[in-house]
């Protein structure tokens, strides 16, 4: 607006001030009062425009944001270093957002691998950080004057069931590693199925394979985020097999039997329970030496002379004594499980018997080194041993008339369901070595 002066020189006369004076006037006045149309509604989007308008122009002009950077956690990295040195960002907000906001102390513990994305405005004030804790996850901080507010980050998630055939060249991991559809998690993949399906030295060239699995990707990713197995055919030279997950998450055969075999949780009836006398413990001191000697399997106290029996099918891997182990036996029960006895009295398998789930194998003792009358009972799963009253074991060999209905349903577009059941393929249960 014009500044008004206070002191004007001279008075002008009213004559010729008088006619712009009347022009003026009528001006206003038609302004004023001329009929004019009412103004159209305005639209949402208008309305947007008009506060995002205002905003811009009543308050002071804020400096642009810059666009977001990212940065990857590698090892050796010291946040405070990158962020001072390399963002330029300022230290004060790292404090403060430590300190002070929701999860903020999740920076003082960053793991190489995990993902920073921030935005900053062009004075080098931070507005806004991500941290993605996994691929899946982490949180954002906005920061304004006052205040750092944080939400949760989620990534969208997609899950998809495919079918994969192929036929093995070299290996079975070989061939799941060129699947497109299995980017990012053909590991997995191979991994669950070596636990179920032990092909190794059994694959041969031209073995043909399917596997159905369950893959779920993150939003504008094209790698598999997870992979879970539900089900696989071989149809092998010298292996022939398929099963397939069901709601209990254990495999199932075509037929609904069990493809791991049916396993008790101890090695004798389980009506006769005897005291645990020294647990699965992969972090046991030793009580003589004081250093670390993991005890590999679970201690029973019991009398000499008990009935040991087999808690699944299987063959007889090894009979033998040792110093330390006493009369010894190993079974082999297929699939990767193992199981090994010590410290027994009497053997009354030999190496290469194939025993059944409940049979007699030995009687318990106190051979070897051992400070009384105890069995010693270890289950290995893929040679790693495993606490065997804690492992989820597979209980139940068959299923229920009902729960194969069930199973068949699901799987019937996978499996061409034999008339027969008997006509189901089998699982070697036999290590190659053997
Ligand atoms: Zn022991």
């Amino acid at each position: 607006m014009p500044e008004i002066s206070a002191k004007a020189p001279k008075r002008p006369p009213l004559g010729i001030l008088l006619p712009p004076l009347l022009i003026a006037l009528s001006v206003a006045f038609w302004w004023r009062y001329h009929p004019r149309p009412e103004p159209p509604p305005m639209t949402g989007q208008a309305l947007l425009r008009l506060a995002s308008d205002t905003d811009f122009h009543n308050l002071e002009p804020a400096p642009s944001p810059l666009p977001w950077e990212h940065y990857t956690i590698a090892p050796g990295d010291y946040l405070t270093h990158l962020w001072q040195e390399q963002w330029q960002l300022p230290a004060a907000t790292l404090y403060r957002l430590i300190k002070t906001a929701d999860h903020g102390e999740l920076l003082n513990r960053l793991r190489p691998g995990q993902h920073l994305e921030w935005r900053a405005d062009s004075d080098g004030k931070l507005l806004a950080l991500r941290l993605w804790e996994n691929e899946a996850k982490g949180y954002q901080w906005n920061l304004d004057q006052d205040s750092i507010t944080a939400r949760p980050l989620e990534k969208a998630r997609s899950s998809q069931r495919v079918r994969i055939t192929g036929v093995v060249k070299t290996s079975l991991g070989a061939a799941l590693s060129v699947q497109p559809a299995l980017a990012g998690a053909a590991g997995s993949v191979s991994a669950q199925l070596a636990e179920l399906l032990p092909v190794g030295r059994q694959a041969r060239h031209g073995d043909r394979f399917s596997v159905l699995v369950d893959v779920e990707n993150l939003e504008g990713s094209e790698r598999a985020y997870s992979a879970k197995l539900m089900g696989f055919e071989y149809q092998g030279a010298r292996l022939r097999a398929s099963a397939a997950r069901f709601d209990d998450d254990r495999f199932y055969k075509p037929d609904g039997t069990s493809l791991l075999p049916s396993f008790w949780r101890h090695p004798f009836p389980d009506k006769l329970r005897y005291r645990i006398s020294s647990p699965f413990n992969l972090h046991r001191h030793h009580p003589v030496t004081g250093r670390i000697s993991p005890h590999y399997g679970t201690d029973f106290a019991m009398p000499v002379g008990t009935a040991v029996e087999a808690p699944a099918d299987g063959v007889v891997r090894r009979v033998t004594r040792g110093l330390l182990a006493g009369n010894y036996v190993v079974l082999d029960h297929g699939n990767g499980y193992q199981t090994r006895y010590m410290h027994l009295s009497k053997v009354r398998v030999h190496t290469g018997d194939t025993v059944q789930q409940g049979q007699v194998i030995a009687l318990s003792g106190n051979t070897g080194r051992s400070t009384g009358p105890h069995l010693h009972y270890e289950l290995r799963m893929n040679g790693r041993p495993v606490n065997a009253m804690k492992v989820p074991l597979p209980t139940k060999g068959q299923l229920a008339k009902d729960e194969l209905m069930r199973f068949r349903n699901q799987y019937a577009a996978y499996f061409d369901f034999p008339a027969n059941p008997n006509d189901g393929t089998e699982v070697a249960h036999r290590d190659p070595e053997q």
